[in-house]
């Protein structure tokens, strides 16, 4: 029997978390890190990839995308747009498990998926101030489910404050992942919800911050400005706030929100922004215009995956679907984006602990694409990009064994071409899932809590019970 099951042989290994670049050879075994050695003879294993020229990094964890459900359509094939582009492990920012599961089992891609629960799915639009009684028995129902923890959709279906900062109390007690796209009914998804969130923390609460750049889009001061004083924000709440943000702007895809229209009127609040900054009012017949000017985009389902549709082709999807579906805005400033990745603390870590793209099923999946850009330009290093794209990403999930490549880790790998800007090969657990931008995995390993086990069991799927409270989110101390 040979000692390991693959050797990934002389790509250059980055791996910040061991503070280590250099060519290095990569012994897997059981799906875990078996061995990093400088020269592991080809005899002690089963096979060998030669990947020499490339570049090796633990597998690419993106803190935020859809692939269950988002603007009332299925999105399965969030999986393998993912996928594609070298991504290992996502976070679903807000389903419904039995959603998720059948995404996974229909058109998975071999990720490993921990998912949210939605506080919009679980509380409708009229349900505005749910009790904290409320809230723990929606979590526990839906943590029996295989979720990971709850996400908050406060800027396009606010709560009341009470009740946001109740979400937040109820799924820290629990000691599980709790995400919050900001916004209440006594702010918005903007710079005011930024500066509603210490309140809503008080002294211990802890949260994940979704998608920064989103508050930072020049609705209250100029961008720039507003990204100061996020960062501000984040930096006073310490350790208990941790984010990630992305690299949509005006320019490609846009921001994602919801087309629905309750009779006349525009429903999601993220929606009614939009439409508000260039002079449009919230009614179906505004947005309407929107889209047939061509300022608002719509997503639709071609050849299996998602593109976004602009002008008669939106507009036809938009009325078809009785406007319950995905729609964009190019709302985000380059400024905001770029700013908010590159920002730093006074002691060298970045300001915004992560990169993510709130793609999945949404087509900006540009963990790598936009992400390497930023090394090809010189506003990073490979190892700060590893950080960002891994290891502060695992970290925020508590996954102690992804990130990083010591022994013992998971075999999740991602192989970059730095020369082509793209990831040519990624591994989860030592097996291939994408090959030159090819998916050949399929369904995936759900990431849940010990309450999800035995539903987990019954799905049929592979399953991996974690422990949300090893989040950094929990691990530092009060700021
Ligand atoms: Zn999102």
């Amino acid at each position: 029997m040979p000692e390991f099951d693959l050797i990934l042989r002389g790509g250059r290994l980055v791996d910040p978390a061991h503070g280590l670049d250099a060519p290095r050879d990569l012994g897997i075994a059981d799906g875990r890190v078996a061995a990093v050695e400088e020269a592991i003879d080809e005899a002690r294993a089963a096979r060998a990839i030669d990947l020499r020229g490339r570049t090796v990094i633990p597998g690419i964890v993106d803190t935020h995308v859809h692939v269950g459900g988002f603007g009332g359509r299925t999105r399965a094939a969030g999986h393998r747009m993912a996928a594609e582009t070298g991504v290992t492990t996502v976070l679903d920012m807000g389903s419904r498990m039995e959603t998720i599961v059948e995404g996974m089992r229909a058109a998975g891609a071999g990720l490993n998926v921990a998912a949210l629960l939605s506080s919009a799915a679980a509380f409708p639009r009229e349900r505005l101030d749910p009790s904290g009684a409320e809230i723990g028995a929606a979590l526990e129902e839906e943590l029996e489910r295989g979720a990971y923890g709850l996400k908050i959709i406060g800027g396009h279906t606010p709560l009341t404050p009470e009740a946001t900062a109740r979400c937040v109390e109820v799924a820290n007690r629990r000691g599980v992942h709790v995400a919050y796209h900001i916004g209440t009914t006594a702010s918005s998804s903007n710079l005011l919800g930024v500066r509603e969130l210490p309140s809503l923390l008080g002294d211990e609460g802890r949260v994940h911050v979704a998608h920064v750049a989103a508050y930072c889009r020049g609705m209250i001061a100029p961008p720039l400005e507003e990204c100061a004083e996020a960062i501000d924000v984040l930096a006073r709440l310490g350790g208990r706030a941790v984010s990630e943000s992305y690299l949509s702007t005006t320019v490609g895809v846009g921001n994602a929100t919801s087309g629905a229209c309750d009779g006349d009127e525009v429903t999601d609040h993220v929606t009614r922004n939009c439409l508000a900054m260039r002079g449009y009012v919230p009614t179906r017949a505004d947005l309407r215009r929107a889209i047939r000017d061509g300022y608002c985009g719509v997503f639709v389902e071609r050849a299996g995956r998602v593109v976004l549709a602009h002008g008669a082709e939106a507009q036809r999807a938009w009325e078809e679907a009785g406007t319950q579906v995905g729609v964009s805005f190019p709302v985000t400033p380059p400024e905001s984006a770029l700013a908010l990745m590159l920002a730093r603390r006074a002691d060298g870590a970045f300001a915004v602990d992560a990169l993510a793209t709130d793609g999945g099923g949404i087509p900006r999946n540009w963990m790598v694409e936009r992400g390497l850009a930023l090394v090809r330009a010189g506003a990073m290093t490979l190892a700060d990009y590893v950080r960002k794209a891994s290891l502060n990403p695992a970290r925020m999930l508590g996954l102690d064994r992804k990130g990083h490549l010591g022994a013992g880790a998971d075999a999740d790998v991602t192989v970059l071409d730095l020369e082509r800007g793209v990831a040519t090969l990624s591994l989860v657990r030592g097996r291939a899932i994408m090959v030159d931008g090819h998916v050949v995995g399929s369904g995936g390993t759900l990431l849940l809590t010990e309450a999800g086990a035995r539903a987990a069991a019954a799905s049929g799927l592979e399953y991996e019970v974690a422990d949300p409270r090893r989040s950094s989110m929990y691990a530092v101390g009060a700021g």
